[in-house]
């Protein structure tokens, strides 16, 4: 089988490989990918180190044409890249190919803004001063991303790095090394100068911990779990480096008696369910209103009851499997922690067997659960949702925000009053009305509040708030 090498100083190295396996069928190998040493790690930022000068100079068309080339290849095979994505991943082939369009979209995006570079010139306080303020890039950007989006966060963060001309060490989480290949093969081939992206798969442990600890690395930015992330910031403040972090999300969706019940179990079902529910902007908490709660229990049961959990490539799949042995026991031992705390279990909680040997879980729901037990203050990262019933909109809303998270948010209501009220005192960074709590535009700002995140928004024209830093320059006239 060939081994997937990681990409460093423009050159493809590395003989040592790890076993890409599909978690819809385990007997499948996806491919061998290229495990990293801490050696490679260091080569790999003295090469983006040693490419940086180069790169931020670069002209803007140049930067352009190579971020538009990698948009247009990615949308040319979303088939392609998609179908690879549901295997490594086991996000289902439609939620993957959809992924890939994202991918491609937000290259364009970028594509776009390099274009769109400009400062400011204002006039001095003092006469006869002229002031400009312009953004220079930072220099060496460490990239480290999570596996339950493979293609579209390492193109949110890829992206924007490039486009204000930084140059590149990236990561991807040993579990989806095949996404991530492809698009540092494409930005290769589009024509990147040597060094400007060099890729090193590997553990995190090994990879990621030696970016860490490089003084060389002059920005991180990471998305994953909050322990990790924390270690990410600790290592981050002993360098001085920038670092911005996307972590978990126990995210809300209140419903109130006014609700359109169709909207709100539609919204329901797609936040807590769909991608297997490994999405950091699930909902893994709905926040039910007296009124409606018994019927919005008994239709949202019945939804679930239609929902198809297979293989991920097979057509008419609705969830795919989990992603590997270890998530599925964490999302195994939140339903006996759930159980044995006292919520009642209305549907699923039981592992199934297809034709191909896989992670396969069926959608769980728990009710009569309190904001207070574990499987609702945790993040459990799986297909595995609680519903809390409060009294009005005053207790959902307290409760919405009585977490130590603050990602994203929704509301289920016909309410002008109780939507608006909501999107002002939801203290997360997302609100959806009447929309599942995951799913957003990727030409807008990203991010949470609390221990979700840390640092400035992903995403849109607010990303070059962390990929660019600000200068200020006085001039005698
Ligand atoms: P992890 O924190 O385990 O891993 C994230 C990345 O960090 C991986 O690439 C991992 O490598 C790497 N890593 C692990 N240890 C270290 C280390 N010591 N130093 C540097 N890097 C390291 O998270 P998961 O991959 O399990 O992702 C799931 C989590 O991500 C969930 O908690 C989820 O909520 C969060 N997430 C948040 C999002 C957001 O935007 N807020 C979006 C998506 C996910 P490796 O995998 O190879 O060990």
């Amino acid at each position: 089988m060939t081994i997937y090498q990681n990409l460093i100083a423009g050159e493809w190295v590395g003989s040592d490989a790890t076993k890409n396996i599909n978690p819809s069928n385990t007997n499948e190998v996806v491919g061998l990918y290229a495990d990293g040493s801490t050696e490679d790690t260091k080569n790999a930022i003295a090469a983006a180190k040693a490419a940086f000068p180069a790169w931020s100079r670069s002209g803007i068309w140049e930067r352009h044409v190579i971020l538009k080339k990698a948009g247009d290849e990615i949308m040319a095979r979303k088939d392609e890249l998609g179908a690879l994505l549901a295997r490594e991943e086991g996000k289902t082939l439609p939620e993957a190919i959809g992924e890939t369009i994202r991918a491609s979209q937000i290259f364009e995006f970028f594509a776009g803004e390099a274009l769109r570079l400009a400062g400011e010139v204002v006039p001095s306080v003092r006469p006869n001063i002229g002031v400009e303020i312009t953004r220079d890039p930072l220099g060496v950007i460490g990239i480290i991303t999570p596996w339950n989006f493979p293609i579209a966060i390492p193109a949110w963060k890829i992206a924007p790095a490039l486009c204000y001309g930084n140059t590149v060490v990236f990561k991807p989480a040993e579990l989806v090394p095949g996404c991530s290949w492809a698009i540092v093969d494409i930005l290769h081939r589009a024509g990147l100068p040597k060094g400007v992206l060099n890729l090193v798969m590997g553990k995190g442990s090994v990879v990621g911990q030696a970016m860490l600890d490089s003084p060389d690395v002059t920005g991180i930015t990471f998305t994953g779990s909050t322990g990790t992330g924390r270690r990410v910031a600790a290592a981050s403040i002993e360098h001085n480096r920038k670092f911005q972090l996307e972590m978990g999300g126990k995210n809300p969706m209140v419903v109130l008696d006014d609700a359109d019940l169709t909207v709100a179990v539609e919204a329901a079902a797609n936040s807590g369910f769909f991608s297997t529910g490994q999405r950091c902007t699930a909902s893994s908490r709905l926040i039910v209103t007296e009124g409606i709660h018994d019927k919005f229990v008994a239709a949202l049961t019945e939804k679930l009851n239609t929902l198809v959990v297979d293989n991920a490539m097979k057509p008419g799949t609705h969830i795919g499997p989990v992603v590997d042995e270890k998530q599925l026991k964490t999302d195994t031992d939140y339903i006996e922690i759930g159980r044995k705390e006292g919520a009642k279990l209305a549907f699923g909680g039981e592992l199934i067997t297809r034709e191909t040997p896989g992670f396969y879980l069926q959608p769980t729901l728990f009710t009569e659960a309190t904001n207070q037990m574990r499987i609702s203050r945790e993040e459990i990262f799986g297909p595995v949702v609680s519903v809390i019933r409060v009294k009005d909109y005053d207790e959902a809303l307290a409760t919405a925000n009585d977490t130590p998270f603050g990602l994203s948010a929704g509301i289920a209501t016909t309410s002008l009053k109780h939507a608006t009220h909501f999107k002002r005192n939801s203290e997360a960074g997302m609100v959806m009305v009447n929309l599942p709590t995951a799913g957003v535009d990727f030409h807008v700002p990203f991010g949470g509040r609390k221990g979700s995140s840390y640092g400035p928004r992903e995403q849109g024209k607010y990303a070059a708030e962390f990929y660019t830093s600000v200068k200020t320059a006085y001039t005698l006239a």
